[in-house]
């Protein structure tokens, strides 16, 4: 609609304001109630050894159980509840709920891996993070090499307050995993700067792997610079055979993806790939 004159625009401008509180106001009644009825469930993908098989740790995904709506994706209420700040409340509740669900299949014969749980970045600078983190472990008994937390670049702008973070998560035998790595700014001096154990190469790269050399080379140079700086490297986001071969070939055997499987329910991971007599 075109705006005519100062009085519309005024009109126009304030009617936007009203819907969008009324928005936010209804998100964050839905997230509040939701988590109060407990509607969020974890997902959890595998991550691989591609030259055995071998499951190497699970990355928790949340998901919304809406009444209505059905099953609903991190993208639909992560940004919501970022802006809400319910974030830090749903963040805390996801960290609680991995480690309890870790430390019951290592309790029932699983494996010893770590769950890694991805942290957004108010969650990463909310106050006392290091004794939140550390309470959980202790309530759900998970031991703190089990628990990986997967942070961004992007969360990383105040370099010294992030070290300083990282180091006492660190220090305290956290383990720290840099998500989607490639996609956002000066990766390489960060790598220099924090104690980060995993590298984990983002999809974006692996998508369009097997018919661009630009993607190869970008995905070769990652997984060689992670080897010298003595870290680990993971591919995310492998669906076919054909991508699996490539990154293997470059030296890097992790994976994650669709290839080897979807994120799934608990009880789906654990008969398929924890608790299992064959892995795969
Ligand atoms: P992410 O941490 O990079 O997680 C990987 C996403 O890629 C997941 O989407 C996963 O289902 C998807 N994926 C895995 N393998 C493949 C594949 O082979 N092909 C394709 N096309 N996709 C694959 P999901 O579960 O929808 O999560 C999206 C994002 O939401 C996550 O990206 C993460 O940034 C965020 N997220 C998920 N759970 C949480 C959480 O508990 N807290 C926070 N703060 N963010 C979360
Ligand atoms: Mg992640
Ligand atoms: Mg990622
Ligand atoms: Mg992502």
């Amino acid at each position: 609609e075109v705006k005519k004159n100062g009085k519309n625009d005024y009109q126009f401008f304030s009617d936007d304001l009203d819907e969008q509180l009324l928005q936010r106001v209804e998100m964050e009644n839905d997230l509040r109630k939701a988590l109060e009825r407990g509607e969020f469930i974890l997902y959890y993908q595998p991550q691989i050894r591609a030259d055995n098989n071998h499951i190497i740790g699970v990355e928790a995904l949340i998901r919304w159980q809406h009444p209505d709506k059905g099953l609903l994706p991190p993208g639909l209420f992560i940004s919501h509840a970022e802006e809400t700040g319910q974030i830090v409340e749903l963040g805390n509740w996801v960290l609680r709920e991995a480690c309890r669900q870790m430390r019951l299949w290592q309790d029932a014969g699983g494996p010893l891996i770590p769950v890694a749980v991805n942290l957004s970045s108010q969650q990463f600078h909310q106050y006392n993070l290091l004794g939140e983190i550390m309470g959980i472990l202790e309530e759900s008994g998970l031991a703190p090499q089990y628990l990986e937390l997967e942070i961004t670049e992007s969360m990383m702008m105040n370099a010294s307050a992030s070290a300083g973070i990282l180091n006492n998560l660190t220090r305290n035998g956290i383990r720290i995993s840099l998500d989607d790595f490639g996609t956002g700014y000066s990766s390489f001096s960060y790598l220099k700067l924090y104690p980060i154990h995993k590298v984990k190469i983002d999809r974006s790269f692996i998508k369009d792997i097997v018919a661009s050399s630009d993607d190869r080379a970008i995905v070769s140079t990652i997984i060689t610079m992670a080897r010298h700086l003595n870290m680990q490297v993971i591919a995310e986001g492998i669906e076919t055979k054909e991508q699996l071969d490539i990154v293997v070939e470059s030296g890097c055997r992790k994976v994650q993806g669709y290839y080897y499987s979807r994120p799934l329910p608990p009880e789906e991971l654990e008969a398929k790939f924890l608790l299992a007599t064959q892995s795969l």
